[in-house]
């Protein structure tokens, strides 16, 4: 049974169902692979007031649930970047815009699954550390101290629980500290009216919670941090932009 509405998690403003997709809709379909229709469907649910996009069907899922239905053996066929690709990306984009500040920066890769991301900063002299909920087991967030650059990449649009994610993001952060994060925002890709064709939206890659601009900025709101934009991928949260980020944040 499909409930008619529900309360945005961001703005608490009503959300109505948007559309329907198949679980195992996955991103690689933008490219042309497509899996065997699993007939599990997933709603898809729209803030009318800040377009904040979201799939409620995760919110009753364990840990246990996730590790075994999409972070599974099969997750990196229907994520081949997971692996190399994107590791080194993030990278290159650290490299270009805190390279030369890198001794002057603790960072923590939140969410960065195997930890490859943080081996290749340490390898390059960074002072790096990774935290990711499902692989760092029984380490706890107060026990991580503070970092004045976190990284979360690809990672918002995973979390069924935003608020849990942004506390442990702000439990994270020292007064001068930046959250550098990336998710696609979902403006112009999903509006009322019509049906889910963004290849972003898929559940298959754990593609649960999708941000608009606004819901970005009011949920930032919400934990005291300002949004800064650097294009429709990367953002990043601050109090206060640390002196280090002057030179290439805006
Ligand atoms: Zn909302």
């Amino acid at each position: 049974m499909v409930m008619n509405k529900k309360l945005c998690p961001v703005c608490n403003n009503v959300a109505t169902p948007l559309d329907v997709v198949d679980f195992n809709k996955c991103c690689e379909e933008a490219r042309g692979q497509f899996l065997p229709i699993s007939g599990i469907p997933i709603y898809y649910y729209h803030c009318s007031s800040c377009s904040f996009t979201f799939a409620p069907e995760f919110e009753m899922w364990t840990e246990k649930d996730f590790l075994e239905k999409i972070y599974n053996d099969e997750y990196t066929k229907i994520d081949p970047d997971y692996l190399e690709v994107r590791p080194q990306s993030q990278l290159q984009i650290l490299t270009q815009l805190f390279g030369e500040q890198k001794n002057l920066i603790q960072h923590l890769d939140y969410g960065g699954g195997n930890g490859k991301l943080s081996l290749l900063l340490r390898q390059e002299g960074w002072n790096s550390a990774a935290y990711d909920p499902y692989t760092s087991g029984g380490v706890s967030i107060s026990d991580l101290g503070t970092f004045n650059l976190i990284t979360a990449f690809e990672v918002f649009e995973h979390v069924p629980d935003i608020h849990g994610l942004m506390k442990n993001l702000t439990q994270l952060m020292s007064d001068d500290s930046l959250v550098l994060f990336s998710t696609l925002i979902s403006d112009g890709n999903l509006k009322p009216n019509n049906r889910i064709n963004w290849w972003y939206a898929s559940p298959r890659n754990g593609h649960i919670s999708l941000f608009s601009q606004k819901s970005l900025i009011l949920l930032g709101k919400k934990y005291s941090v300002n949004l800064g934009t650097l294009n429709d991928d990367f953002h990043c949260y601050c109090r206060q932009l640390p002196h280090w980020a002057r030179h290439s944040m805006k």
